[in-house]
């Protein structure tokens, strides 16, 4: 009886730039996937294209990680069985397997130079045609397949440059399984012979190590996006060539994310031109080009790993919020999609914004402290700080959302609203309003309950409007026509405060 193997993923990024949020998403999975099958998720760097390398890109997807809360088992920074992970530290391993290829006739040597390459390209451009290095031209090219050993040897030794591709079978039908796409098959002569190795930098290609190392690392399943899809049936053959079939990994390639528009795949220029940004946490390329991340623009981690993971996968029922523990305890492949997931900044929104209300307002609080600290107000304490973002934090999806909403409590107007003084500091209101300080100046313990019950008395025994009052009090305390109750507002400011600013509208706006 053939045992189960344990469950073992990686996530393979190219350190070519920042992470964009699909990245995240198909780390993410991967660790959904360790995580419920009680494998393990492995971060290797994938760093063999040095013309495309990145200076920050690597430190930079470890931090995103670990912003989201995903985390490695095996790893650049963590080590493991199977270590390096970074493929660059890895280069001797390769050419042993590609030469294994050449020696089992599954490779062969090609000496063509660029300029070579560059002449067949334009003689295919003139017929109308793509130039495809396939079965129909290698054999007239430069290469083992033509050239005596000896002669192969000779051009070797005497340092020729050469790369080493792989011979895709002529007209065979390649049978694949996709865990998201079921089965798929393709024609091999619609393939190109890619190269696995070059001379030039003694490095393999991605196809080459990626392959020879899901092997070693005794990856189980590779879950990465679609645009990997076209590189399988290689990715199968090349398994199969290495003897390697029985313990190949399963496939699972995700579907696209994109555009808020539903049309075309999402790109940072999306995020630029309507404002939301698509990669995790700030990032500065080299050149000094700035773009904005979800951590900069105040998303809670939580909210962002919540609203990703749902971009492609549905976990049937009504539910929308997950922690990271149900998503693991619920997530499998066979709910994620194959159609392209449309990605709603105003739902990352939404998101952000339930989770700032499900903190309490102890947590909410101390995360306001430094908001008010940056806007100048140093003495307001944690219990204070804690109360106002209580009072708040059904009106805000962020936590900057707080100042605009809050500063009232810290600084008295400097304006009032123009429209809403017209409206209520008219009549008798201003007179009223008078009268209504003294009544509070005459409560004690400056409570909800107490003010409260002291105007509603006054009020009734006056017959007076609750609405007119209540309005001229808030411009008077507030300067606007908007904020949370006035009750709550005259216990947070204080009585002191809460009468000098009644003094100050009746000075200001006129008695
Ligand atoms: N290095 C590839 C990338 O950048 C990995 C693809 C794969 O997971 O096989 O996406």
């Amino acid at each position: 009886m053939a045992t189960e193997r344990r469950v073992r993923v990686r996530f393979a990024p190219s350190p070519t730039g920042p992470l964009h949020m699909g990245g995240v998403r198909t780390a993410l999975y991967n660790y959904l996937f360790a995580r419920h099958h009680g494998g393990d998720f492995i971060l290797r760097i994938e760093d063999t294209d040095s013309h495309r390398y990145v200076p920050g890109a690597e430190q930079y997807i470890i931090d995103s990680l670990k912003w989201c809360g995903i985390t490695v088992d095996e790893g650049i920074e963590q080590g493991g069985p199977h270590a390096p992970y970074r493929q660059s530290e890895r280069k001797e391993i390769y050419l042993k397997y590609a030469l294994q290829l050449v020696e089992s006739g599954h490779a062969y040597y090609a000496f063509d130079t660029p300029e070579a390459l560059d002449t067949l390209r334009a003689g295919a451009e003139a017929r109308g045609e793509a130039f495809s290095y396939n079965h129909k031209v290698r054999e007239g090219l430069d290469t083992s397949l033509r050239l005596s050993p000896e002669e192969v040897k000779e051009r070797i030794g005497r340092g020729d440059q050469w790369v080493i591709r792989f011979k895709m079978p002529e007209n065979e039908e390649v049978h694949m399984n996709d865990l998201i796409r079921g089965d798929v098959t393709i024609n091999t002569s619609t393939l190109d012979d890619k190269v696995l190795y070059k001379s030039a930098d003694s490095l393999p290609t991605y196809h080459l190590a990626n392959i020879v190392d899901d092997h070693l690392m005794e990856i189980t399943h590779v879950i990465r996006g679609e645009e990997w899809l076209p590189s399988l049936p290689l990715h199968y053959l090349l398994y199969r060539a290495f003897g390697w079939s029985d313990t190949q990994p399963r496939f699972a390639h995700l579907p696209l994310l994109l555009k808020p528009t539903g049309k075309g795949k999402l790109s940072k220029r999306d995020g630029d031109k309507m404002g939301f940004p698509v990669f995790p946490l700030q990032w500065t390329s080299p050149e000094g080009e700035v773009s904005r991340g979800y951590r900069e623009d105040g998303y809670f981690p939580e909210a962002f790993i919540n609203m990703l993971a749902l971009l492609g996968w549905n976990p049937g029922g009504e539910q929308e919020i997950f922690s990271m523990e149900e998503l693991i305890r619920l997530f499998s492949l066979e709910r994620v999609g194959k159609a392209g997931a449309r990605f709603d900044p105003e739902k990352a929104k939404w998101f952000n914004a339930q989770y700032l209300r499900s903190k309490s307002d102890e947590e909410l609080g101390a995360l306001l402290l430094p908001i008010l600290r940056e806007h100048g107000v140093e003495n307001c304490c944690i219990f204070l700080a804690s109360k106002i973002a209580g009072l708040m934090k059904e009106r805000a999806k962020f936590m900057n959302d707080f100042w605009d909403l809050t500063s009232y409590f810290f600084f008295a107007p400097q304006e009032y609203d123009e429209k809403v003084a017209a409206k209520y500091w008219k009549g008798d209101n201003p007179a009223r309003i008078a009268e209504l300080k003294e009544v509070l100046a005459s409560v004690g313990d400056f409570t909800v309950e107490n003010t409260e019950k002291a105007t509603r008395e006054w009020i009734e025994a006056n017959g007076l409007s609750m609405g007119q009052i209540m309005n001229s009090l808030r411009l008077a305390l507030v300067g606007a026509g908007k904020g949370p109750g006035m009750f709550d507002v005259c216990e947070l400011l204080g009585k002191e405060e809460t009468l000098a600013r009644i003094d100050r509208a009746l000075e200001r706006l006129g008695k």
